[in-house]
């Protein structure tokens, strides 16, 4: 496994991080136990970063999370959640909340520390309580140990320049911006560079739509997005994911990639592409492309 620097925290994250949406059940049925080999296995094959959220499956993804890594040394990950969104509609980033969330998601994860806390999704919350009420809240917990790093994650990708403009932060967590589909995240690299912040990017398989299966019903995806994405996955079959992953995974200048995974099979298959040196398939490579990109930065 390779690593790379996380801005200036000081810590070492394996160019692929464990995402636990899928934990949650937010893609559909889990088998608990698939999942729990798939951490184990992750762990065992260096991947050192797992992410996960209150809101994931209304905080199943935390517990069965939390349940996966007891007994693993905590010295060999790191491990992340958020706060501040608890429901599709629900969103509370007060002081009162966050203290509450973090003593909330240490006991569902079984452990003392986290090492990294987002505010999730600010966009459908306000900029100034982030800054003025989140962040400090955050830090003072940071101060009495419950965490290490903060950041913020979200969409849009203008909320990095709002906050970080404003604040400092350690790292940000981006998602949908870095795919075979949309390339949008270089155009903030060179800012986020000059700040020195962590850059994590998610969902590298667009949340689904880069694989060889539908993507869940709540995808925001818009219907030629979706539908140029099922042609790329009809030449592609089963490598899609694969090249997707590989895209992601390879920019020096993005700390990890979080892809979201709940088997073991899963597991196996990613870290197989990820170490490919070079796509296997590099007529189907072309193809895909093609097919992608009349939806180039399209986004939703
Ligand atoms: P993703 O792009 O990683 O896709 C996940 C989907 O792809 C799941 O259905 C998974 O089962 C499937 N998959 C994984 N490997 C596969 C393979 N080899 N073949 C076929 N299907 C495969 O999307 P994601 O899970 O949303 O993103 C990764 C993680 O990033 C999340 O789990 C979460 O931890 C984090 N995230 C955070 C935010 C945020 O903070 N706002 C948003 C999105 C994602």
């Amino acid at each position: 496994m390779e690593y790379r620097k996380l801005g200036k925290t000081g810590a070492e994250v394996s160019t692929i991080g464990f995402g636990a949406s899928p934990l949650g059940g937010v893609f559909g049925e889990i088998d608990e136990v698939d999942c729990i080999e798939a951490v184990h296995a992750a762990v065992d094959a260096g991947i050192n970063l797992f992410d996960t959220s209150p809101f994931y499956g209304l905080t199943k993804s935390e517990s069965v999370l939390g349940r996966a890594l007891k007994g693993i040394p905590r010295d060999s990950y790191l491990l992340g959640t958020k706060v501040g969104r608890y429901g599709a509609e629900e969103f509370d980033f007060s002081k009162e909340r966050t203290i509450r969330s973090i003593d909330e998601s240490l006991q569902r994860l079984q452990v003392e520390t986290l090492d990294f806390v987002y505010c999730h999704d600010i966009e459908y919350g306000s900029i100034d309580q982030v800054v003025e009420e989140t962040m400090p809240t955050l830090r003072m917990l940071r101060d009495a140990g419950k965490l290490r790093f903060i950041g913020v994650s979200g969409y849009p990708l203008r909320i990095f320049r709002e906050v970080l403009d404003r604040t400092e932060l350690d790292t940000i967590l981006t998602y949908c911006h870095y795919t075979l589909f949309d390339t949008s995240l270089l155009e903030i690299l060179p800012y986020l560079a000059k700040k020195g912040v962590g850059i994590i990017n998610a969902s590298p398989l667009a949340m689904g739509l880069l694989t060889n299966t539908s993507p869940p019903p709540w995808h925001p995806a818009p219907k030629i997005v979706k539908d140029a994405c099922r042609k790329a996955a009809e030449i592609a079959g089963d490598d899609l994911a694969g090249l997707a992953l590989q895209y992601a995974a390879r920019n020096p200048a993005i700390s990890s990639t979080l892809v979201g995974m709940s088997s073991l099979e899963q597991l196996k298959y990613n870290l197989l592409w990820l170490k490919a040196t070079q796509s296997v398939t590099p007529n189907i490579n072309t193809q895909v492309i093609e097919i992608l990109e009349p939806i180039l930065n399209m986004g939703w």
